[in-house]
């Protein structure tokens, strides 16, 4: 079972990926973790990428995919991707790549949020970098402030969820990523799960969904 996360940044692709992944055993590969890793490593990945992610633009198509092949091609689980695609190239090119090995993106979820609430949550959104937990001050904010309840790792501000910078990603996302809800619609493996509750709630629902086509 393949499965494309789709939605707008904040709309708890990341946090939903982390519990699916987990129930259901699948490969949770995101582009943006991926970056941010190099970057952190300063790896020769991380340098050719550090000013896209600093921008809020996109990562170029060639490149991305080059990646995602590479990451997935001795992979035998199936294969959860959040953050990715982002344009209709990806898309495609995904595609391509399954459709020679007999695969398929099997369900593309996508997270309904508000613009407004997408806009709330990524400003109230801290990380741990080192383990990747995801909080939120409003919503879900760690036991001890500040710090991570899993690793104790020290919470940041994701240099890209600063204001400026989340106003460039919404508009990336309108004009390069929506359109993948045509796409995905067009090839019928089209779900929308209203994303604006708990996460709980949100995870229970795609996991009905996806229990459905294990089934
Ligand atoms: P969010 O979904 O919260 O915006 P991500 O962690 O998925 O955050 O992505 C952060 C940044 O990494 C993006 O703004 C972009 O610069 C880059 N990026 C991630 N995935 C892709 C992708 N599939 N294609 C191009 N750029 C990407
Ligand atoms: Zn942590």
């Amino acid at each position: 079972m393949n499965i494309v996360l789709l939605g707008y940044p904040g709309s708890g692709k990341g946090t939903q990926a982390k519990a699916l992944s987990e129930k259901f055993s699948l490969f949770h590969i995101s582009t943006g973790d991926i970056f941010r890793e190099a970057i952190a490593a300063n790896a020769p990945l991380g340098l050719e990428v550090a000013d896209y992610l600093a921008a809020g633009r996109l990562v170029p198509d060639k490149l991305v995919l080059e990646i995602i092949k590479d990451r997935i091609s001795t992979e035998t689980r199936g294969l959860l991707f959040d953050g990715f695609p982002r344009t209709v190239d990806q898309a495609q090119g995904l595609d391509d790549y399954f459709t020679a090995r007999n695969q398929a993106v099997d369900a593309a979820l996508f997270l309904d949020v508000d613009e407004e609430e997408v806009v709330q949550r990524l400003g109230s959104r801290r990380t741990c970098p080192k383990c990747r937990k995801i909080y939120n001050l409003l919503s879900s904010p760690p036991l001890k402030e500040g710090l991570c309840d899993g690793c104790g790792g020290k919470l940041v501000l994701r240099e890209d969820d600063k204001p400026e910078v989340i106003h460039r990603r919404l508009g990336v996302y309108k004009d390069q990523t929506e359109p993948l809800i045509a796409y995905y619609k067009g090839i019928g493996t089209f779900h929308s799960v209203k994303g604006g509750r708990a996460p709980e709630e949100v995870a229970a629902e795609i996991s009905a969904i996806l229990g459905n086509r294990i089934a």
